[in-house]
């Protein structure tokens, strides 16, 4: 009896051996650690002086005051070169410190993706949808910063006790996760939600790098877009552009900026836009693949200087954004739970050559879905339209405007009419935390309170009808 006790003694230690273990290392809070990784355009402070170099601070606005001033005067009467040269000087006044040199390495670094996780995430929608917040310098290859981000993915890891960590990437953050999952693979990622990706790329930034930007004879292209922007829904703005637009005041106006814009590009472009931002190899994980190559040459033109900096961001385009399907394919195969949310019902800025599309403002809504088709804006699908892949499902939007078949991961990709670009990780916590938390057999069909398309009405969402 003594013997059996004994053994029954043993045999209860060896199994609470493994669960004493893992209760030391894990919190059992039934979800993996949400890490945020927010969007381009993050506070860089110099590591030296620890002076914030962006965004500008408000005496650095009082300073730059009178050349922006002198510039809208110079406009006015005409005298380009001089608006030119004192807009640019505003600029650098303003943004000169975040300047990269030739090589794409920035001359006053930051020490950015230095911050540990921490539990204390500031802002109260952080804190709704993620447990950690990771902080990058958004001017740098992106390669960089999933180093950085592999670092601090290992820390969270070590901290919580979890094998596996949840991303929600908004906008550049998706960039970071695309450049993680092709270094570091997918094995500690258990979900990825990706809020307005820009992993697809952003059509503007190819058009404005490769200087086909032309908004000459845009004029009802630019009504539209004022009129469908919700953050210019003020009834007053409204009718101003309908004023305009019936007067037709905007032809005359938008054919003298760009006389302004052609006839001081260049001088612009060497001067300001270059060092500030095409020679910011983060920036360029933005150009699409249809300017790609074409807007390198216009920036760089063969000038051995720039190799290095060629070198860093080809690797990217040809790396990550190229390769972005498998990269997405191989981490689901892997089980890592994949979640987008595209926007919609908005005009893409009337910048480039190519008609305005459907957009969520700054992105359009092919390259944030990775290919949901839509006409070019203003129109609906056409009367016997059919859907671009049969796959037993509806995917074409209740109002006509979008269809999802075409896109990369249609059971998993969700469209929010009227959802500005910068808002989409604050408007819609509850429904973040909702696709973070979802198993993967998830589907755009699952809850009717989340159908694949949805309205944002304020901080109200609900599903798009006729
Ligand atoms: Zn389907």
């Amino acid at each position: 009896m003594k013997k059996l006790l004994s053994l029954l003694l043993c045999v209860c230690m060896l199994l609470s051996l493994p669960t004493a273990a893992f209760a030391k290392t894990s919190c059992n809070c039934g979800h993996s650690p949400v890490i945020y990784v927010r969007g381009f355009g993050g506070p860089l402070y110099n590591t030296e002086t620890g002076k914030r170099i962006y965004e500008p601070a408000k005496e650095d606005y009082k300073k730059a005051a009178p050349y922006i001033a002198g510039a809208a005067v110079a406009l006015l009467c005409r005298s380009y070169p001089l608006f030119c040269t004192l807009g640019m000087k505003a600029a650098m006044m303003l943004l000169g410190e975040i300047a990269c040199d030739e090589t794409g390495t920035p001359l006053y670094p930051t020490n950015a993706h230095e911050s540990l996780p921490t539990t204390d995430v500031h802002g109260k929608y952080q804190r709704e949808i993620a447990d950690y917040v990771f902080d990058y310098d958004w001017r740098l290859d992106p390669f960089d910063t999933a180093e950085n981000l592999h670092t601090y993915v290992e820390r969270v890891k070590s901290l919580t006790g979890h094998t596996k960590v949840s991303f929600v990437a908004h906008s550049m953050g998706s960039v970071m996760l695309a450049t993680y999952l092709s270094e570091y693979g997918s094995d500690d990622v258990d979900a990825a939600v990706c809020l307005a990706p820009a992993f697809g790329g952003v059509t503007i930034m190819g058009s404005l790098l490769s200087g086909e930007a032309d908004i000459s004879d845009k004029s009802e292209e630019l009504a539209n877009f004022l009129l469908s922007v919700p953050a210019l829904s003020d009834s007053r703005l409204q009718l101003l552009v309908r004023v305009c637009r019936k007067l037709r005041l905007f032809p005359p106006i938008l054919r003298w900026l760009q006389g302004s814009l052609d006839s001081q590009f260049d001088r612009a472009f060497h001067e300001c836009l270059g060092p500030l931002f095409a020679q910011m190899p983060g920036i360029w994980s933005f150009v699409t693949d249809e300017y790609y190559e074409r807007a390198k040459a216009f920036c760089f033109g063969g000038d051995a200087k720039y190799d290095e900096l060629i070198r860093k961001i080809d690797r990217y385009h040809y790396e990550v954004q190229a390769n972005l399907r498998k990269l997405l394919d191989d981490a689901q195969q892997n089980g890592m739970r994949l979640a987008i949310v595209s926007g919609y019902g908005i005009s893409s800025m009337p910048l480039s050559r190519a008609h305005t599309q459907q957009s969520d403002f700054l992105i359009t809504t092919k390259c944030s879905s990775l290919g949901a088709y839509s006409e070019p804006f203003g129109q609906s699908l056409p009367e016997g339209y059919t859907q671009a892949v049969q796959d037993g499902h509806d995917h074409i939007s209740p109002d006509r405007l979008v269809d999802a078949s075409a896109c990369a991961y249609p059971e998993r990709t969700w469209f929010i009419h009227s959802l500005m670009h910068f808002d989409f990780p604050y408007k819609n916590t509850a429904f973040i935390r909702w696709l973070v938390e979802q198993p993967a057999e998830t589907t755009v069909f699952t809850n009717p309170e989340y159908p694949q398309f949805l309205l944002q009405d304020g901080h109200e969402l609900r599903p798009v009808t006729e």
